[in-house]
């Protein structure tokens, strides 16, 4: 019989082992590997490799392949002194992982080369169990919650976009939501307006959208503008500094305005519009892909609009558009995947399905272009949506 000794010992000269500063290179490659800390919760709060995924080396073997299927990807397991992790890389070797090694000297010999500590001490142990489906995904993990618990969003309306938008990121953690609306609960709201309720009629939607959503999630802080959106306030409100703005406006008026300032601000909008059956959503980002203005330079004339009446809407519609805008919102936050920045994704219900155009930056915007013509905020007199243009009553 084996020693404990002469097991480690055994272990370690059937797997692949490198250094702390072999291991800290390939963090800093362009494709760096996944670090898996395989320690205890108390010594993972205590600090980790940044970007690491805490999988407790009780519960590797069960949860390795949910979260890590792809066997070929480059893994470096780590502990506190490299003896728990090389039996772990052994386990991962016999579950057919190929490209997994131990970090010899573990996390105390990380420490001790001074290289980049991660902290989770932000995170309490009450968000630890509200965000433990995000802390499960690699791509959120610690790191990213407390990016989200730190973000600010700015919702431009809490109609039919602004109430799933607002719920999701509220759910995920995003610890700022500003709220503009001047208007109150109608009950013609509550077909689709589903952050309101029926005993929330009379009551200012951005007031009524704040209580819903702390009672969701005392973590989130619900900023309210009780007003609408205007040359007049537009930089004060955007001065209170925001790092994304889902835009769910049922207006030109205020798309022009939300996009001209987003342009000067240097804040990327997630453009939402919903008619009838059809919703389309895209992203625009200053500087790096097309803005509103590059798109429609100017609004149609108020006389080729449909009235007001004519803006119907299935109820689920925004619900389907809203959760994509915070969903592109959640990823400009985390900085992963692909955005809808140049893409202008269409929905149809009627047919259930996607489409989607590509859209490019015109160097001759107004607003965003080489020779800007528009430098100051333009109010449009309001009118309502064309549907030919698919801007539409939210
Ligand atoms: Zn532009």
């Amino acid at each position: 019989m084996a020693t404990y000794r002469e097991l480690l010992t055994r272990t370690k000269a059937e797997i692949d082992e490198i250094t702390s500063a072999e291991a800290r290179a390939l963090a800093q490659a362009d494709e760096p590997p996944v670090f898996v800390d395989v320690r205890d919760r108390d010594e993972w709060d205590e600090g980790f490799v940044p970007g690491a995924v805490w999988i407790p080396r009780g519960n590797l073997e069960s949860r390795i392949e949910g979260l890590l299927p792809d066997r070929d990807r480059e893994l470096v397991l780590y502990c506190a002194s490299g003896s728990r992790s090389a039996f772990a890389v052994k386990s991962l070797n016999e579950l057919g992982y190929t490209r997994v090694s131990s970090m010899a000297g573990g996390f105390v010999d990380w420490k001790r080369n001074g290289f980049e500590v991660g902290t989770a001490a932000t995170l309490s142990a009450a968000q630890r169990a509200r965000y433990s489906r995000h802390l499960l995904i690699p791509e959120v993990g610690d790191e990213g919650q407390r990016k989200l618990l730190d973000a600010r969003v700015l919702l431009i309306g809490a109609g039919g976009l602004g109430s799933p938008a607002s719920l999701y990121l509220a759910a995920a953690g995003v610890g700022t939501l500003g709220i503009v609306d001047d208007d109150v609960v109608d009950d013609s709201n509550l077909q689709r307006q589903i952050v309101h309720s029926t005993e929330r009629l009379g009551e200012s939607k951005a007031l009524s959208a704040k209580r819903t959503i702390e009672a969701l999630n005392p973590d989130v802080t619900v900023v309210t503008y009780e007003e609408r959106l205007s040359s007049e306030n537009v930089e004060r409100i955007l001065g209170d500094g925001w790092d994304v703005i889902v835009d769910g406006a049922d207006n030109f008026p205020t798309r022009y305005l939300v996009n001209d300032a987003s342009v000067w601000h240097d804040i990327p909008v997630v453009h939402g519009s919903i008619y009838r059956f059809e919703g389309q959503a895209t992203v625009f980002e200053p500087g790096e892909g097309p803005c509103y203005r590059c798109l429609f330079p100017t609004p149609p004339p108020p006389e080729l609009a449909p009235s007001c009446a004519e803006g119907g809407v299935l109820g689920v519609l925004p619900g389907i558009v809203g959760s994509l805008q915070a969903s592109e919102a959640l990823k400009l936050i985390l900085g992963i995947g692909d955005t809808l920045r140049g893409r202008l994704l269409l929905f149809d219900a009627l047919a259930t399905s996607f489409d989607e155009v590509s859209v490019r930056r015109d160097p001759n915007c107004p607003v965003c272009g080489e020779h800007p013509t528009i430098t100051e905020y333009v109010d449009y007199v309001e009118f309502c949506a064309a549907p030919t243009s698919r801007g539409v009553s939210a």
